[in-house]
């Protein structure tokens, strides 16, 4: 023990004699004066405002928050996407550079991607077996929604399966406490959001406020109580906000930094002063036809790549708000310590 002691401080001893050795002379290590300082910090400002404008960014822009229900082969409801539709779906954000982050990092204003990409949230409501089934050793069933998110990253580097699962009480199909722990211990162990979706996916509009606060409560109350954890975000059930929507915020057993709709545009950026945190619009995944022919996924996104002036592009920079000067009214003002005007 002792030598080993001893050991340890010559390895010490020669480590400060051979830093010695190499340290620059002591003039090159005095402070920056003030003036010094601050045209260094100029200069690092410049270089991020040329960055951003080279990739156009503009984080002031819509994103595209998208919805899915059930992931099964034989879709019954206009509600339900095949495994090859949703293969599809997640194929095309891939081509068109969207990259994912979670409902919780959007109302967080922690959109954290590459430059020049634009952010997606893939969401995924009522918690069915079609979405996440797992077997005893932990292995994800093929063609449930997280299989198919988790194969088409492995195919593209860099892209994330990044992804908020609403949940009630179904709780992808287990009734045992212990398997549902199992389900969204799994969730959280690889990166996924779990929000809350309410108990019982009632409708809340109309309801006094002890009933909105039980259905919202109990269930955010059972996700911490399997998992360990309090859902930051909540997907209100047919979208409908209660008589005050500040309710789905807050109340005694929860606070919500967001609550998400479930239609029928992209949604503005949170450092925009568009954006409603009790209310944030999302898109459901389908194709151009019937009720979908302008406000589903394939209308919107068609859209926004034919205005790319309306989209939310990244600097690649997660701690700054870059956007094209012009847009500088729409900036909220707790972000103005962030902005990045070019
Ligand atoms: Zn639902």
């Amino acid at each position: 023990m002792r030598l080993r002691i001893l050991s340890g401080l010559g390895v010490l001893a020669a480590a400060a004699i051979l830093t010695g050795c190499d340290s620059e002379p002591e003039t090159a290590k005095l402070p920056d004066t003030k003036a010094q300082a601050a045209a260094k910090l100029k200069a690092g400002k410049a270089a991020k405002v040329k960055a951003a404008a080279a990739v156009r960014a503009n984080e002031l822009g819509q994103i595209p928050v998208l919805m899915w229900h059930r992931i099964v082969p034989k879709p019954q409801t206009t509600d339900d996407r095949s495994p090859a539709q949703f293969r599809a779906d997640l194929e095309r954000l891939v081509r068109e550079d969207y990259v994912p982050i979670t409902a919780a990092e959007l109302v967080a204003g922690k959109i954290d991607i590459p430059a020049g990409k634009h952010p997606v949230v893939l969401t995924f409501d009522d918690s069915s077996p079609s979405q996440l089934t797992l077997n005893e050793m932990g292995e994800v069933q093929k063609d449930t929604a997280v299989a198919i998110l988790r194969e088409v990253a492995a195919k593209h580097p860099g892209w994330k399966p990044k992804a908020t699962f609403y949940v009630t009480r179904d709780m992808f199909g287990k009734t045992v406490r212990e398997e549902q722990a199992q389900a969204l211990l799994w969730l959280k162990d690889n990166g996924f959001e779990i929000g809350n979706h309410t108990r019982d996916h009632l409708n809340l509009r109309g309801r006094s406020k002890q009933e909105v606060e039980e259905q919202i409560g109990t269930i955010g109350k059972t996700i911490s109580s399997l998992a360990y954890l309090n859902p930051t975000t909540i997907a209100l059930p047919y979208g409908n906000q209660p008589t005050k929507k500040e309710w789905a915020l807050k109340g005694k057993q929860y606070h919500h930094q967001g609550a998400f709709l479930a239609g029928y545009t992209p949604a503005p950026a949170p450092f925009s002063k568009s954006y409603d945190a009790a209310g944030i619009p999302r898109i459901k995944a389908m194709e151009k036809k019937g009720d979908c022919a302008q406000f589903c996924s394939e209308a919107w996104l068609d859209w926004l790549k034919k205005n790319p002036d309306m989209r939310y592009t990244s600097d690649g920079d997660v701690s700054t708000v870059a956007y094209p000067k012009y847009k500088a009214p729409y900036l909220r003002k707790s972000f103005t310590t962030w902005s990045l005007p070019y």
